[in-house]
């Protein structure tokens, strides 16, 4: 087993984040609170105060839900980071494959929480920023060579595109009896700086598919994967030389709510129901990964393509962090529930 400082006893670290209030919601109410750094609240605007007894309508009204983490509107991409995805490094380094997923309904931060901007960057070039650095340090201290590649996805409407090539064309997804789940033709950039990654980043994120929904002036429909291979090539004293290779996968989810929310009709809910397959397929191999522990329960990894090509980052030797993302706004109040209540499933990992 690996070893990692990952602050739990299992695989799966999930975390929720609550982002600060827009200036198109400031007039709205809030419905959740973050307790500590660890539960946050949710009250339900829906249930009506019993005024004879304000306190007792407020504890049924509140409902309570704990955590790995629980993040606040106050905490910046930085400290996202440093609690979620850093633990994740040092296995990665060592061959082991990861996933980091941004949850949520659209609108509540999952793009700022994995891209980011140029002042407050985002969980993907954070990590190939530590990764730049552990990689000159291990050269240093034990004469290693760190290869790091990365290449830019996104799965739409169950095909995938390749973010960082001109060229629009639907790319297979085929399993190599060695290298597992393998993209043919996907454009492989060697890493070589973070600023050329943040770059590489908003071109691909530019790229993706997106289309004007009801839910939201431009709704992604499309989730976009960040795949960082990293290889590990230890100097050769004899003949042959030890390498070792992980994966890191950096997943900017679709948008979670449901295609009934967004009012969509025609091709956009054929669209809706093939994320809904993508997201559902995710859920239920987490669900699958949970039950697993107990009953050896099969994981219907092959129901996506989202779930297919990250089979060999899910479960097993994999860690996987879950950063739910939340909007307080009362308008969100059902979408953060069902995202609060997915989270809260997926902690059984
Ligand atoms: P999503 O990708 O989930 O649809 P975005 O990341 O695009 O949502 O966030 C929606 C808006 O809210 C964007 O303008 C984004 O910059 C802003 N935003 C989201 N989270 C934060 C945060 N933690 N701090 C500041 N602004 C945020
Ligand atoms: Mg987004």
């Amino acid at each position: 087993s690996q070893s990692s400082d990952i602050p739990n006893q299992s695989n799966m670290l999930v975390c929720v984040r609550v982002r600060p209030l827009m200036s198109h919601d400031r007039t709205q109410k809030e419905v959740t609170r973050v307790l500590d750094s660890r539960v946050v609240i949710i009250l339900d605007p829906n249930k009506v105060h019993e005024k004879d007894d304000i306190l007792r309508a407020n504890r049924s009204r509140e409902k309570r839900y704990a955590f790995d983490r629980v993040f606040q509107p106050g905490d910046d991409n930085n400290k996202v980071y440093q609690n979620t995805t850093r633990y994740l490094l040092a296995g990665v380094l060592e061959g082991y494959n990861a996933t980091v997923f941004a949850y949520g309904n659209t609108g509540a931060g999952k793009t700022h929480t994995m891209i980011g901007s140029v002042e407050e960057p985002g969980i993907m070039v954070l990590t190939l920023q530590d990764l730049f650095k552990l990689s000159e340090k291990h050269v240093h201290k034990h004469g290693t060579k760190f290869r790091v590649t990365v290449s830019f996805i996104e799965v739409y409407n169950e095909n995938i595109r390749d973010l960082l090539s001109d060229v629009d064309e639907f790319l297979d997804l085929r399993e190599d009896p060695i290298k597992g789940p393998v993209i043919s033709g996907v454009t492989e950039v060697k890493a070589n700086s973070s600023s050329e990654i943040m770059d590489l980043l908003h071109h691909g994120n530019r790229n993706r598919t997106q289309q004007a929904t009801a839910a939201n002036a431009v709704s992604s429909r499309s989730h976009a994967v960040l795949q960082v291979v990293v290889e590990n090539r230890e100097k050769a004293e004899g003949t042959s030389a030890k390498i070792k290779i992980g994966k890191l996968s950096l997943v900017d989810l679709a948008g979670s709510e449901r295609a009934a929310a967004t009012k969509n009709k025609g091709i956009r809910l054929t669209e809706g129901a093939n994320i809904n397959r993508s997201l559902l397929a995710l859920g239920n191999c987490i669900n699958a990964l949970g039950e697993k522990k107990n009953r050896g329960q099969f994981v219907p990894y092959r129901d996506s393509k989202l779930t297919r090509m990250l089979k060999d980052s899910l479960g097993g030797n994999c860690r996987t962090v879950m950063i739910a993302n939340i909007s307080s706004a009362v308008s969100n109040f059902e979408e953060t529930l069902n995202t609060l209540k997915y989270a809260n499933r997926a902690k059984n990992i």
